[in-house]
């Protein structure tokens, strides 16, 4: 199928629906989903089997950095098994009371998303075992010495958990998804059809050499791209130019207006005091040692994300394909250092000083 075909069937393409949300854009069907090619094969035979058996499909753990299409797939898995779909997020979830009432409303087959389901507390957790496992509940009621233990039991359901730090679930949750599946950054390639989907359901014109231009600076993430496509519209309606095909160079004039760079690092990025607070509140512990704010303590820093972007504890913030990120942790950085002494700032001196101590 083409994208005018898509665009034509698709009930995301309607009139009211082409709005600026990310709903929009999302793809459907498995068909309409770009990329992830071994894990979008491997679910198309998980699913096909289920349905032919008409069972619950396995339970899935989706995991990999933020705007990869964990939410997306996890609603096509419910539309090509045609069952229903409750979508719910970990810190969301307080009380085994509301996991319990989530569970009860779920008929044969569905499917429970729950986005981040490495922030459920304890508590729910240990209701989900045996929901998962066996089909049933075990819920308290009541306090002290009337308290009393009651068994309730569920239909099959699939359930679908999200992360972007796997991690941190605990072992016997991670042993009960029968099918764990990453997404991995996207390549250029694909990126571009991406661009170029997005582009069309929103009924920008746009060239190939545009669309790559885009590609290139989206850091292998869909979301990234879609939402630069959806500024390129702002500019060009903004502009008055809604008919213009967009050509490579009105592109690069966009993406420099949007602060964009050549490596897809915008401003707030580039913004390495925000970096700083993002790193601070979400890995209080981790000692922050020096930020310079120099094209070489950038360097450093994408090139110590680079080089272990996949170790568990580093702060991490969407680093891309490019990997541009953005987080600096004293153990980090002497094994990058040598590469980049020259351009060590004052900053940067003291670290080292402090650090080689
Ligand atoms: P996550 O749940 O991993 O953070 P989402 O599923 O919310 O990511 O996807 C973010 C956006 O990227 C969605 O609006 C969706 O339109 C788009 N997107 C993600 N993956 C793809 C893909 N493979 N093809 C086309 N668009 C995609």
């Amino acid at each position: 199928m083409n994208l005018e075909e898509e665009k034509n069937i698709s009930p995301v393409a309607t009139a009211e629906s082409r709005d600026n949300n990310d709903y929009a854009l999302r793809p459907q069907r498995l068909k309409h989903f770009i990329g992830q090619n071994l894990l979008c094969n491997n679910l198309n035979i998980f699913m096909k089997a289920a349905q032919k058996r008409e069972e619950a499909l396995d339970h899935v753990l989706l995991y990999g950095p933020p705007g990869l299409g964990k939410t997306t797939l996890a609603k096509i898995i419910a539309n090509e098994l045609d069952v229903g779909f409750r979508s719910t997020s970990g810190p969301v979830i307080q009380r085994p009371g509301d996991l319990a009432a989530l569970l009860t409303s779920l008929e044969k087959n569905d499917i429970l998303f729950i986005d981040e389901i490495h922030r459920l507390n304890n508590t729910v957790e240990e209701i989900l075992y045996p929901a998962m496992e066996d089909l049933h509940l075990d819920i308290m009621i009541g306090e002290g010495p009337s308290a009393r233990s009651v068994k309730i039991d569920l239909q099959p359901f699939t359930l679908i958990g999200a992360t972007t730090r796997a991690g941190l679930l605990s072992n016997p949750l991670r042993d009960r998804f029968g099918i764990p599946a990453r997404l991995e950054f996207y390549e250029t390639p694909e990126m571009k059809k991406i661009v170029l989907r997005s582009a069309n359901l929103l009924n920008v014109k746009m060239d190939n050499s545009a669309a790559l231009e885009i590609a290139q600076r989206s850091r292998g993430t869909p979301r990234v791209a879609s939402r630069l496509v959806r500024r390129l519209r702002d500019i060009i309606t903004s502009l008055n130019k809604e008919n213009i095909e967009v050509k490579k160079d009105v592109a690069d004039e966009a993406l420099l207006q949007l602060g964009v760079d050549k490596n897809g690092l915008d401003k707030i990025l580039h913004d390495l005091d925000f970096v700083i607070d993002l790193i601070k509140q979400n890995h209080p512990k981790i000692p922050i040692y020096c930020f310079g704010h120099s094209l070489g303590s950038i360097l450093l820093l994408r090139y110590s994300i680079h080089a272990y972007h996949r170790i568990d504890g580093i702060a991490c913030w969407n680093s891309g394909i490019e990997t541009n990120l953005i987080a600096i942790i004293g153990r980090i950085i002497p094994v990058s250092y040598t590469h980049l002494r020259a351009h060590e700032t004052r900053e940067d001196r003291v670290w080292r000083h402090l650090h080689e101590k």
